[in-house]
């Protein structure tokens, strides 16, 4: 399947109006080895892309998800120096892993990467599987990841689409349909494929060592994460403009098409700092929750529109932070023990400082504790 068939561009009424934009094979094979040469200039040297250790990859994919580059590197090389291996995953004590992944938030991913590396000990003997339909079987692994996995590590031609490259490929082949919906989505993880499929046909002067369906699929991230960003896209200097719909046609705003957006919705917490003879009170998070076993102090959900301060509690600090749609606002209270132990329901402990240091907790009441911290 190494030929491009298509005529007609896409979805988009304009793209369609415009015979200029038919996507033809020649245009793919200039698009591919376009993106191909632009990457070999301007890839940033990440740590993960100096090796092709599947274990090193995966976990760089799986950190990467909903989080930026520069958030996952001092993360992903502790997580290297102190976890350096399947093994080491499979065998390691869950509260180090919970640690280690402490601030990236999103924690079912750490479960699901120590329930995989267990799977993958018990059943491939250790070694990472190199077949897209078993490295696709592992928890916390979709079609994305296995396709980038199998790409970056073996080198084989399976697409991915994530939001970047959702945003490159409906800006460059003028797509007007919203990603989401089944056919268009599908259209997409077609292209995809195709174009990856293209980039593993050998070119002139190229050696067959060059690993080519990986750096195409590394081309297609990288250049979302720094030419065709979601604003500003950075046209004037992008390898394929001339070959891009969006640009041509003067899509970039409408492209890609994701419909309306859901509206944010405010919620709000009060949390109580409450200490006993040096001691602290906080909880563990049961399973099936977000966050599940992860250490918070004593909290309940309030009214957003009410202002009310707790009997016989003193602010101490208010964090604001945003998970996916809610932006929430967590008030902490140094208080009572009345107020915290309705929050506790009797499965409370008390720990020092020191205690707690040692303790994984989401970002925002990471950031009591080091304001508690900081005001020893
Ligand atoms: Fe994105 Fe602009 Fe390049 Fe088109 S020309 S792919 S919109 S950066």
């Amino acid at each position: 399947m190494n030929r491009i068939e298509h005529q007609t561009p896409m979805s988009a009424p304009t793209a369609e109006k415009n015979p200029a934009h038919s996507v033809t094979p020649v245009k793919i094979k200039r698009l591919v080895s376009g993106l191909l040469s632009w990457f070999a200039r301007h890839a940033r040297d990440l740590p993960w892309r100096r090796t092709r250790d599947p274990y090193a990859i995966w976990v760089s994919e799986i950190m990467l998800q909903q989080t930026q580059v520069k958030t996952v590197l001092p993360y992903w090389e502790r997580w290297m120096r102190e976890v350096p291996t399947i093994e080491s995953l499979a065998k390691a004590r869950p509260e180090k892993i919970h640690k280690l992944w402490e601030g990236l938030g999103y924690y079912t991913r750490v479960r699901n990467l120590q329930q995989a590396a267990r799977l993958i000990w018990e059943k491939h003997g250790g070694r990472f599987p190199d077949r897209f339909d078993e490295v696709l079987a592992l928890p916390g692994i979709g079609r994305y990841t296995a396709g980038a996995i199998c790409s970056i590590a073996f080198n084989q031609p399976t697409p991915i689409l994530d939001g970047n490259v959702i945003r490159v490929l409906t800006r460059i082949f003028g797509i007007g349909g919203n990603p989401r919906d089944k056919n268009t989505n599908a259209r997409l993880w077609q292209l995809a494929g195709e174009l990856v499929l293209q980039a593993t046909c050998p070119a002139p002067r190229t050696s067959h060592l060059t690993p080519r369906a990986s750096r195409f699929n590394q081309s297609l991230m990288e250049l979302g994460a720094l030419v065709c960003t979601p604003r500003r896209p950075k046209c004037a200097v992008c390898p394929v403009k001339k070959f891009c719909v969006a640009f041509q046609e003067n899509l970039i705003e409408e492209l890609p098409n994701l419909g309306k957006r859901t509206t944010a919705t405010h919620r709000r917490f009060h949390a109580y700092v409450v200490e006993r003879r040096g001691k602290f009170l906080v909880r563990q998070r049961p399973a099936g929750v977000v966050n599940a076993h992860l250490w918070e102090f004593p909290n309940e959900e309030i009214d957003p529109d009410k202002v009310q301060v707790p009997n016989n509690a003193r602010p101490f600090c208010t964090i604001k932070h945003s998970i996916t749609r809610y932006r929430i606002t967590l008030e902490a209270f140094v208080a009572d023990a009345v107020s915290a132990k309705k929050c506790v329901n009797g499965d409370g402990r008390w720990l020092t400082l020191t205690e707690l240091k040692k303790l994984s907790f989401p970002s925002a009441h990471k950031k009591i504790l080091a304001s508690l911290a900081g005001a020893r």
